[in-house]
């Protein structure tokens, strides 16, 4: 019988540089997804349905609502983002780890559902850096900079509820620090007792033990 899969939150003001580490560290851990929320707002340049999100209408979310498909879901910048509870489950029933991109209310619903998610905050290094990055995204208008702007300023004090903080100076080493996140907890004794009841199951029956 296989561990069943371990949880990563992942939240941080918009343009700290969150979807390219994320995207860099799934692509350098296979046994992690990532969980691909519904939402309606429209798609980016670049972005890709069913692989950034499930991109549907605000009357398709309600009716997802309705039927309790969201293991949470969120109101933000006049958009629904939501998380598939039947999406999730199965990856977990897998074994697979999934890593989820989700803001601080949203994980506060994870939390109660799966408290041994592990739940992680990425900061910029400054809030100068996080307003240039903020226009480099290059989709946003100046209004709307200026507003996530503020909003980012709001959603900062929500850091003490998180596990770890990663600093996106260097992506580099931010990419590494999350990497090392993950791997340490896929090593927590707790999360490893079906391994280690085999391993001394099967040397037993060896006689080695
Ligand atoms: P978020 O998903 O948090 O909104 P993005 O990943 O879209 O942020 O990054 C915002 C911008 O900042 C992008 O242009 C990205 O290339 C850039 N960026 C991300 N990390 C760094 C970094 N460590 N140093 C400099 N620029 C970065
Ligand atoms: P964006 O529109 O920039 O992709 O995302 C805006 C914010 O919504 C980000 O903070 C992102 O983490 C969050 N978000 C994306 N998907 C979900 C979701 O399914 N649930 C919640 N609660 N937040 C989400």
């Amino acid at each position: 019988m296989s561990e069943r899969g371990l949880l990563i939150i992942v939240s941080a003001p918009s343009g700290t540089g969150k979807t390219t580490i994320c995207r860099k560290v799934l692509k350098a851990c296979p046994r992690l997804e990532f969980s691909v929320s519904y939402t309606t707002r429209k798609p980016r340049p670049g972005e890709v349905d069913g692989r950034d999100y499930h991109f549907i209408s605000e009357e398709e979310f309600k009716a997802r609502i309705e039927k309790g498909e969201f293991v949470e879901w969120v109101v933000n910048y006049d958009n629904y983002y939501g998380t598939s509870g039947v999406d999730l489950e199965e990856k977990l029933k897998r074994g697979r780890d999934v890593m989820l991109d989700i803001e601080f209310r949203g994980a506060q619903a994870i939390k109660e559902r799966y408290q041994d998610g592990v739940f992680v905050y990425i900061l910029p290094p400054d809030l100068t850096e996080l307003k240039n990055r903020l226009g480099k995204r290059g989709f946003e208008s100046p209004m709307v900079i200026e507003k996530r702007f503020n909003q980012a300023l709001e959603e900062i004090a929500s850091i003490f509820w998180y596990d770890y903080v990663v600093f996106n100076d260097k992506l580099e080493e931010a990419v590494e620090t999350l990497k090392a996140i993950y791997v340490a907890e896929k090593s927590r004794r707790s999360r490893l007792e079906h391994r280690i009841k085999e391993f001394l199951a099967r040397e037993k029956e060896r006689k080695l033990f």
